[in-house]
């Protein structure tokens, strides 16, 4: 192996040393780029006297000077999460926000000159051959023209919301943040203080009576909140309402389908479909209470584990796993994720200061992507290192692509992820003997899959009712308790039955405060993956070519056009249950696993 023994990531290729001073001198030249750039262009956004050429030389300078600032700022934020309590990575992390925020400032005017501009005067640009690398960018900035007021009003709101959400959503965070439990763990004699994280950690333990335990405490700690969360939410709920009024949006959704590139009709169809196969998540529940030898399903029951047999992989036999998984697909997904062990651009272990869970470093095109994760040995690390390896093939993929089209569009950013966490399933079920390890596995590709679309949809289904509910009055915790039981009721049905405390479910989901209507978009996500995986099972070969062009693409296209190449028409309601009919070959395939295990030790 080329990688150190520690297994940390390597980021001299972006500045020899955080005291660098290409460091400081990259983020001066952004800055003075920046200054310059406004000097130069501010005022020549005008009807009469701006063409193409002008547009495209702008907008090349503008992705240029941002690219210039970035690099210092993601090689700083990339110390910060590796590091965060380094006094030197604190301060220069510090310094790159504060820099990032000038020349955002210095340059705000730009967007909104172009916002400014009449239809008469866009369209002919839209059209004009200097501007087709940029025309799906400014297609996307403009659909956003109609309900963009004054600057003036721009800014008071923008000011406003200081005080207003943006505080609500801080006091969420430090409400929720500084919540402390008391618990008597597993194997410990006395009760003692712990954090929401450790409690909710406790949902996957073997004992049952720990599950609810911990999930009921940590329910407790929030109804004990309840007077905050509820006025939280209240004034979220209705701060949405009072700006849709404001900038005129037909819809509540429709700002999340601005950014998301969604049709209204697309994702109540999406809804409509996942709503009707609820009786999938039920059958699954049914069969995970069979393999638990449980009289009766509780929701602090879905993730319990179904082997108390905890076999360790290292990191060595992980790599080996995750690109055999991918080379099984194509060699050449292979090639590009071995590039991040090569190349040390992954931050494999747990350290102390590092941040949680894990993450993909997408940086800019130009700047090779970088993972971090925490890696202790599990099934669901070696699942969470093949996600991410998925991202940064991906990233690698787009990375011929500018500035703009760079990032893929929000319902199409997890598809490469989600696929190569399908294609590790399939190769360890191929590669598995043990039967009880392979039911296991499945287990956990159908929970995960249910809790990325049927529980979206629940929790979809909740915040849209609670938004409407909040148009007509002011909602009360019973009120918001009773939503969230019976839209969870729909889901679960006879099948699983909820802990009594789960009625303050909704009050701790960051999701509904932070970004609205965004679990949406996992349903999206991972039905579209769905769906991609079983036209690759379909035409085998024949569907590499398209995959990796897709994953080229970028987000130069909308997910309508990116996915047309493949014959899916998301207008098309039957395309949805496609990837609801996978989950039912699933469960099949589930089910003859179990019926063969016990044949053989009855
Ligand atoms: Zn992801």
């Amino acid at each position: 192996m080329t990688t150190t023994p520690d297994n940390h990531w390597d980021l001299t290729p972006l500045y020899a040393a955080a005291n660098n001073p290409a460091w400081e001198n990259d983020l001066q030249g952004a800055l003075r780029s920046a200054q310059a750039f406004a000097a130069d262009v501010r005022g020549t956004l005008d009807e009469t006297t701006m063409s193409a050429p002008a547009l495209a030389l702008a907008l090349q300078r503008y992705a240029e000077l941002q690219r210039t600032g970035l690099k210092p700022y993601f090689y700083a934020q990339l110390l910060f999460s590796a590091k965060s309590d380094d006094d030197c990575h604190k301060a220069l992390f510090a310094r790159a926000r504060e820099a990032w925020h000038s020349l955002s400032e210095a340059t705000l005017f730009f967007e909104l000159d172009l916002l400014r501009l009449s239809d008469e005067a866009f369209a002919p640009l839209l059209a004009a051959p200097e501007l087709q690398e940029y025309r799906h960018y400014l297609q996307q900035l403009r659909a956003h023209a109609p309900y963009t007021l004054s600057e003036a009003v721009e800014q008071a709101l923008k000011r406003k919301d200081l005080s207003g959400k943006e505080a609500f959503a801080q006091l969420f965070e430090e409400i929720t943040g500084e919540m402390r439990f008391t618990f008597t763990f597993p194997g410990e004699e006395a009760p003692r203080e712990t954090s929401g994280e450790e409690l909710l950690a406790l949902l996957y333990h073997p004992d049952g009576n720990v599950r609810e335990g911990a999930f009921s405490t940590f329910l407790h700690g929030h109804a004990a909140a309840a007077t905050v969360l509820v006025a939280c939410f209240n004034n979220i709920l209705l701060d949405h309402g009072k700006e849709a009024e404001l900038r005129g949006y037909p819809q509540l959704m429709t700002p999340t389908h601005l950014e998301s590139e969604t049709e209204p009709a697309m994702v109540e169809r999406m809804m409509e479909v996942s709503a009707a196969n609820y009786d999938l998540g039920q059958e699954y529940f049914a069969l995970k209470r069979q393999l638990l030898g449980l009289k009766r399903m509780k929701n602090t029951d879905l993730y319990a584990p179904l082997s108390t047999q905890v076999r360790h992989i290292d990191f060595a036999e992980a790599r080996t796993t995750v690109l055999a998984a991918f080379a099984s697909f194509s060699p050449q997904l292979a090639e590009l994720a071995e590039s991040f062990f090569a190349e040390q651009r992954i931050d494999v272990f747990p350290a102390p200061g590092k941040s949680g869970g894990a993450f993909c470093h997408g940086m800019a095109p130009g700047l090779s992507p970088y993972i971090l994760t925490n890696y202790t040995g599990t099934l669901r690390d070696l699942s969470t290192l093949a996600h991410e390896l998925g991202h940064g093939v991906h990233f690698t993929l787009a990375g011929g692509q500018n500035l703009y089209n760079y990032n893929a569009p929000l319902p199409l950013a997890e598809t490469a992820s989600v696929f190569a966490e399908i294609l590790l399933t399939r190769h360890l079920l191929a590669v598995e003997t043990d039967p009880q390890l392979k039911i296991a596995l499945l287990c956990s590709k159908i929970e995960e899959i249910i809790a990325t679309t049927l529980r979206q949809n629940v929790l979809t289904c909740f915040e849209l009712a609670a938004h409407q509910k909040r148009g007509e009055g002011l909602l009360s915790s019973d009120d918001l308790c009773a939503l969230w039981l019976s839209e969870n009721g729909k889901l679960f049905g006879n099948a699983v039955e909820m802990i009594e405390p789960y009625r303050w479910g909704w009050s701790y989901i960051g999701h509904f405060i932070q970004s609205r209507f965004y679990c949406y978009s996992y349903i999206f996500g991972e039905l579209v993956t769905l769906a991609l995986y079983r036209r690759y099972q379909q035409e085998g070969a024949g569907f590499i070519p398209k995959y990796f062009a897709l994953l080229a693409a970028g987000g130069s296209q909308s997910p309508v056009e990116a996915l047309r190449p493949f014959g899916i028409d998301l207008g098309d309601p039957g395309f949805w249950q496609e990837g609801y009919d996978l989950v039912r070959e699933l469960l099949a395939e589930l089910r003859t696993l179990i019926a063969a295990k016990e044949e053989n030790c009855p």
